[in-house]
This record gives structure tokens, sequence and C-alpha cells, in this order.
């Protein structure tokens, strides 16, 4: 594939969902940035994965949960790379930590919010300039079902992505004009490693579709907000739920 000067940063490109999201960006002609926190090996098969598609990338190791962090790896990949814009992020890093309030300590309220919410504000705002300038942008976040119904022992996952589902609200109204489309995807069960320790067997049942979501599915999703044919669709919250809720 020749050079390409379209650049993506997927936010937790190491594994499931977000892998998905950065081999499509990369079949779509992308360079794509796979973030991590701490799985270089995996971020490294998502690279793999990429070139062996014919597409190209690179790691990008950072939390982020840290604003110092995440402005510190941004900023230097765009001082490397003078004149190239990051034109799409995908905010997906996310991890949950659940247990009932009752006996939720601080940490597991601070890290899961965090990584969702802070993690949004943290990469999205060094990147919004170069959009604004370029006049055109792609922003996805990845919340959950659970950020809009609420689950039972997730009241800090469940705060983090009812956060971003606002944040994606309002930033969508501010930048509008200027070509940037700010959305936000809801999906429900999704077979990685982060539903792993889920009875898969039993929960079904009670899903509609009879099944998981394969990370696929939502990846396919997330790139018709990226393509230039959802140019007119913002400030969405796209749920992707086999009909579990709506
Ligand atoms: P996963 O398989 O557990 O992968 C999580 C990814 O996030 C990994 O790449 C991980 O990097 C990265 N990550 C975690 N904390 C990070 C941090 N502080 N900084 C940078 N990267 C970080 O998760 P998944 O199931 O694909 O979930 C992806 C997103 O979808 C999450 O936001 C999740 O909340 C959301 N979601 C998932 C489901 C589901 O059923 N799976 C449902 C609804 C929403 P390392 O590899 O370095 O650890």
């Amino acid at each position: 594939m020749a050079k390409t000067n379209k650049y993506a940063l997927v936010t937790g490109g190491s594994r499931g969902i977000g892998r998905e999201i950065c081999l499509k960006l990369g079949g779509c002609g992308y360079h794509v940035l796979v973030n991590y926190k701490s799985n270089a090996a995996e971020a490294e098969k998502t690279l793999s994965g990429i070139r062996a598609a014919g597409g190209d990338g690179e790691a990008l190791q950072f939390d982020v949960a840290s604003g110092e962090e995440s402005t510190a790896a941004i900023e230097a990949w765009q001082k490397a790379h003078e004149g190239a814009c990051i034109e799409v992020v995908v905010n997906n890093a996310g991890i949950r930590d659940d247990v009932l309030m009752m006996w939720m300590e601080p940490q597991q309220w601070h890290s899961v919010i965090g990584t969702s919410l802070d993690g949004f504000y943290n990469v999205t705002r060094p990147l919004l300039k170069g959009m604004l300038v370029n006049r055109f942008g792609r922003i996805v976040n990845i919340v959950s079902l659970s950020g809009i119904k609420g689950l039972p022992g997730q009241a800090n996952y469940a705060a983090a992505k009812g956060g971003v589902i606002a944040a994606t609200k309002a930033l969508a109204q501010e930048v509008a004009k200027k070509g940037v489309t700010v959305n936000a995807i809801a999906p429900g069960f999704v077979r990685t490693d982060m539903t792993a320790d889920i009875d898969e067997a039993e929960l079904r049942k009670q899903i509609p579709a009879g099944r998981f979501c394969e990370p696929a599915e939502v990846a396919d999703l997330a790139m018709f907000l990226i393509s230039e044919q959802a140019s007119y669709i913002t400030g969405e919250v796209i749920s992707i739920n086999g009909g579990l809720y709506t």
C-alpha cells in the first residue's frame, strides 16, 4: 500500500474491540497509532495484523488516565511528524472493576472513571486543534449499555460511560461547523478479555439476538461513523447490543 497521510489513533488498540478497529483502519489506508497501557506484545500483534494486510502503523504506549503521559506522548508524536494531522481518534481504552457501591473502594471508583472519562479528555483535547484547522475530524467514543441503562455493581463504570456520553453530545455541538463529528458507540456484551469472566451460556438467554457481539461488528460500526458517508451524523449514541435494551 502506498504511504498514507491519513493518521488515526486508537486508545486500547492492543486487544479486543480496539484491535479490530485498528485492523479495519489499517485496511482503509490509515497509518494507525496503536495505543496501549502495558501489553506491548499484544500491541505488536495488532501491528503485525495491520502490516500483514498491507497497511502500516506504530505502537504508542501511554496511560490515558494520566494527563501528563497522554499530552507528552501525543505532543512528542506531533513534533516528530510536523504537518501531519491525526484526523481520527477512537477513545476505546476502558476497564471495569465491578463491585456493589457499598463495598467500592475509592481506588475502584477513580481508576475506572480515570480510564474512560479522564482518558477521553486527556487524549481528545490535544488532538482537537489539528482537526479544527484541517476542517475534518472523526471522534468515536466507545461507551457501554451500562452508561445508558446503568447496571448493578457498575456505579463506577456506568458513571464513567455516562459522563463520556454527555461529553460526546456537548463536544459535537462545539465542533460541528468545522467538519468534525463526535459520536459514541454503546455495545452490550462483546466477546473480549473484558467479558472472559462472564458466563456467556447463561447470559445470552437474556439477549434477544441469542449471542454475544463479536469485536469486528463493533469495529464495522466505528468504520461507518469514521467514513465520509457519516458526515451528517454527530452527537449520537448508537447502541449495538443484539436487542438487549432499546
Ligand atoms: P479489553 O479486551 O479488556 O481491552 C482493553 C484495552 O484497553 C487494552 O488494549 C488495554 O491495554 C487498554 N487499556 C486499558 N486501560 C488503559 C489505559 N489506562 N491506558 C491505555 N490503554 C488502556 O477490552 P474491550 O472489551 O475490547 O473493551 C474496549 C472498550 O469497549 C472499553 O472502553 C470497554 O469499556 C468497552 N465495552 C466493552 C464491552 C464488552 O462487552 N467487552 C461492552 C461495552 C463496552 P493493555 O493491553 O496494555 O492492557
